[in-house]
């Protein structure tokens, strides 16, 4: 998941207030609260099936996803699924991925949920909890997945269990689909269920993580819905050189030359653009954000944009990252021998281009800025470029809807992902892909890191807000 996209999103630095408290409770020496009562009805529903897919450490060095797609499957045949309708498939027995279809009238074409059970990496020795024993203390489920993304895989779950149990029936099937080795291994879900089971998993619409609530001090300030992700491309430049003998140097040196060269490129900046996507980001965080950062942000998403505005706006380098394709250097190699003339010298430049811009564009820039003939540009790996998802006005007026039932005045904010998740594969597909989640304080993200954990209010907020999204995209 997104994590330096919440990261970023971290305009103005404020205090963990709610940790802070509970701290100080703690110091104070007053006795913990005894544990709340366990939830009734979806709720205590949707705490089982959470608390039972952390508890199944479901990293690539110890399993894998299959043991929690059994689970899932097991559920769900339970509640009353056909067996022909919940598959657990995948390329290897410890790569399995659970696909389940809860029918409807046909009407429209189905809406996919989609979720990844594997979790990353945890050391126990690095938490202050063991991270694969889900646990609930001071307003937070602790756990390596309770943030990313088991906490939304449990919703998905429990919410389509409770509309089986209302017998409800939706106007388009919903596919459910919680997949392995999104975080790490070479067996991604998302990629081979689209690839070799293209029938099970297509749809006109699927939700995913990747968005999701903004806390700041303490304040509901926005539900991020992640309708684009940039793109992923590295690219090699190299410049050869017969080399020598450093006692006998020329100026046509490997080293100066691509150092010069990458000194070029250090004062260059592909030309903002902005798409539908951020500039409805723009458009609605400027009724967020308050004084000149409010009023740039309105004037940047203006048609045509106001590039005085957008050009301060670049001066964070969260918004330049939204608005621009960016291309750095992050490895350098050169030389063979501290007596020699370099016969190569090598520099690794990672871009992250915007969903539109292509691969041979971004090499050919590079070319003209390098602005020497005999630095080689070379793509790394091919990038696997995904269209941001329209902000189709169905999708955005269910969001706007249910966001403002559960959080009156708190704005849907599209967002372009700076980084990646497994909606790429589905967007590369031609199925528009929304990423949501729970709320949580953007000053204090720890999906990826130690101590992961959601709000407990925030984790049943979530359940209700995906149960509401779902009805509505459904009705
Ligand atoms: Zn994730």
């Amino acid at each position: 998941m997104n994590l330096r996209l919440r990261l970023r999103l971290a305009v103005v630095v404020l205090a963990a207030v709610v940790s802070t408290v509970a701290v100080a409770t703690r110091l104070a020496g007053q006795s913990a609260p005894a544990a709340p009562p366990a939830p009734a009805g979806v709720n205590g529903l949707a705490l089982d099936i959470f608390r039972q897919l952390v508890d199944i450490n479901t990293t690539e060095s110890s399993g894998g996803s299959t043991k929690a797609a059994e689970a899932v499957a097991a559920r769900l045949i339970a509640a009353g699924f056909p067996r022909a309708d919940v598959q657990v498939l995948g390329p290897n027995p410890r790569k399995q991925n659970v696909v389940a279809r809860y029918r409807g009238t046909g009407a429209a074409r189905p809406l996919l949920l989609l979720g990844h059970l594997d979790v990353v990496e945890a050391r126990r020795e690095d938490w202050s909890l063991d991270p694969f024993t889900f646990v609930e203390r001071d307003g937070y489920f602790y756990g390596r997945g309770t943030s990313d993304m088991k906490d939304m895989d449990a919703s998905w779950i429990a919410n389509l269990i409770e509309l089986k149990r209302q017998g409800y029936r939706p106007n388009r099937d919903i596919i459910l689909a919680l997949t392995a080795d999104e975080e790490d291994g070479d067996a991604n879900g998302a990629e081979w269920l689209l690839r070799t089971h293209r029938d099970l998993v297509d749809a006109a619409l699927a939700l995913n993580e990747g968005g999701g609530g903004q806390i700041k001090d303490g304040r509901y300030v926005a539900n991020n819905v992640q309708a684009a992700e940039k793109v992923y491309q590295s690219f090699a430049l190299e410049v050869h050189n017969k080399g020598g003998h450093s006692a006998l140097p020329s100026k046509d040196n490997a080293i100066y030359r691509l150092a010069a060269g990458l000194t070029r490129l250090s004062s260059f900046d592909f030309p903002i653009r902005l798409n539908d996507v951020t500039r409805t980001y723009f458009e609605r965080m400027s009724r967020v954000e308050k004084g000149e950062l409010a009023r740039d942000m309105a004037a940047a998403a203006a048609t045509p944009p106001d590039m005085a505005a957008a050009n301060r706006l670049a001066q964070s380098v969260y918004y330049n990252a939204l608005m621009r394709t960016t291309c750095v250097p992050t490895l350098l190699r050169g030389g063979h021998a501290e007596n020699a003339l370099p016969q190569l010298a090598r520099a690794v430049v990672n871009c992250r281009m915007l969903p539109d811009d292509t691969t041979e564009n971004v090499r050919q820039t590079l070319v003209r800025v390098l602005a020497d003939s005999q630095i080689d540009v070379t793509p790394v790996a091919k990038a696997k470029p995904g269209p941001a998802s329209p902000l189709s006005p169905d999708v955005m007026r269910a969001l706007d809807r249910v966001t403002d039932g559960m959080w009156p005045g708190v704005p849907v904010v599209p967002v372009m992902g700076t980084g990646a998740t497994d909606g790429k594969w589905f967007r590369m597909a031609g199925i528009p892909t929304y990423g949501l989640g729970a709320f949580e304080n953007v000053d204090d993200v720890r999906a990826h890191g130690r101590d992961e954990r959601i709000g407990v209010r925030q984790f049943y907020e979530e359940r209700e807000f995906l149960y509401r999204l779902i009805k509505a995209l459904t009705e």
